[in-house]
């Protein structure tokens, strides 16, 4: 008898063929991550990886909250592994979910038997398991439409398995499946929830934050370290690089048009964003710009940073308002990292009246006044490189 961890995947039980390449994936992910607590085994059947705790003190409740944030999974619950026998169930099932069933008003008994020569069939195994618990809590009565608590009895091929309430996974496909991006990441509210959502549908992060010292503090970086810490609880651990962009915003400063200030500055961020994506095998750039927000998201403005790049370039916010953008923050616990108040280095040097229709023929011939090959070289030869991980 063991206490384990239910995994229940989400979309990879959709996959034909290829299943069995996002199973290793995840069950890879799920190592990794559950690793600092212990050595772990890890099962698949039924759509359902079991991990086993090898190690006889695991901090299983530490190990469920990680779990928790483990993309692939859209629910887990801690459960008992026991033996495929009624008495045990008997004797185990009240006492094991004691504090859940003391707490409830009503429950239900759900039964799966994928183990077809176990003696009693799921309905027998219900009645029986819905009296025993009606007699250790009495105070209880069975719903079976809407109950507080839905008992589970798994009897599968080589255990049962009793558990409580299935909690809610963070679903989405196992981290690095889909390949890999390079998410732009300043220390505001958006970009934590872009790489948040990217990184949702399987792609690994690489992150690229540019710092402009001494007019952005170290404390504005070491944000940046927090929130990534945030994201790569689900993600995984993130490289980061820190890219030094205040030559290229003095030499915009001095020598173009202020106007044209933010969307030179983003297309000089785009591109070299890029070199670092191509270095590092990443297939797409990803921001956190969304339609109209700011002079820089205007549909011009977008699709002259575009034109920068040659690699896609995916937004996930694109159509999200910023009170729907501010709840996911909340929810990976991003948000209140986020406001506080260190300034970004696009907050630096704002122009008055940006210009929401830039034409790409000005900005064009705006940067032509500058050397740009060499100021990217040099931002790029001086970019610092930082693993983060999960805080
Ligand atoms: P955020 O909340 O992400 O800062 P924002 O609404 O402040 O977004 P902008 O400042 O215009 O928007 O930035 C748009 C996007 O550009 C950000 O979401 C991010 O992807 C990228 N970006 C902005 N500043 C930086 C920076 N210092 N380093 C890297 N990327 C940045
Ligand atoms: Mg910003």
């Amino acid at each position: 008898m063991k206490e384990v961890i239910l995994l229940k995947n989400g979309e990879i039980a959709l996959k034909g063929l290829n299943r069995r390449t996002f199973e290793d994936q995840l069950i890879k992910n799920l190592r990794h991550r559950l690793s600092p607590l212990g050595a772990w085994q890890f099962s698949v059947a039924q759509s359902t990886v079991t991990a086993i705790p090898q190690d006889e003190y695991t901090d299983m409740d530490a190990a469920a909250d990680i779990c928790a944030k483990v993309f692939g999974f859209v629910g887990y619950s801690k459960a008992l592994m026991v033996e495929k026998d009624m008495d045990v169930f008997r004797t185990v099932t009240a006492d094991y979910l004691r504090d859940a069933l003391a707490g409830a008003k009503t429950f239900k008994v759900c039964a799966k038997r994928a183990d077809k020569k176990f003696p009693l069939t799921s309905p027998e195994i219900c009645m029986e398991m819905g009296g025993v618990i009606l007699s250790a809590f009495p105070h209880l009565t069975v719903d079976v439409h809407n109950p507080d608590v839905t008992v589970s009895i798994e009897v599968r091929d080589k255990a049962a398995f009793i558990h409580g309430n299935q909690q809610k996974g963070a679903g989405g496909m196992p981290a690095g499946s889909a390949g890999k991006a390079a998410i732009l990441i300043s220390g505001g509210i958006d970009s934590p929830v872009a790489a948040w959502m990217m990184a949702k549908r399987g792609l690994q992060l690489e992150a690229v934050h540019f710092a402009s010292p001494p007019y952005t503090s170290e404390r504005a970086e070491k944000k940046v370290h927090d929130l990534l810490g945030k994201v790569a609880a689900y993600s995984g651990r993130i490289r980061l690089h820190v890219v030094p962009f205040t030559a290229i915003q003095e030499a915009i400063r001095d020598k173009c048009p202020e106007e044209l200030f933010t969307i030179l500055m983003r297309r000089y961020m785009m591109r070299i964003a890029q070199v670092v994506a191509q270095e590092n095998d990443c297939g797409a750039l990803i921001t956190g710009e969304s339609v109209g927000q700011v002079a820089s998201q205007t549909l011009y403005a977008l699709a002259c940073t575009d034109e920068a790049v040659s690699m896609p370039v995916f937004r996930p916010l694109i159509g999200m308002d910023k009170n729907e953008v501010i709840e996911v923050s909340r929810k990976i616990d991003t948000f209140d990292l986020s406001i506080q108040p260190y300034e970004d280095c696009c907050t630096v040097f704002t122009p008055k009246h940006p210009r929401t229709r830039p034409k790409l023929y000005y900005v064009q011939q705006a940067e032509n006044l500058l050397d740009s090959d060499t100021l990217i070289e040099e931002a790029i030869r001086d970019t610092r490189v930082l693993m983060i991980r999960a805080h």
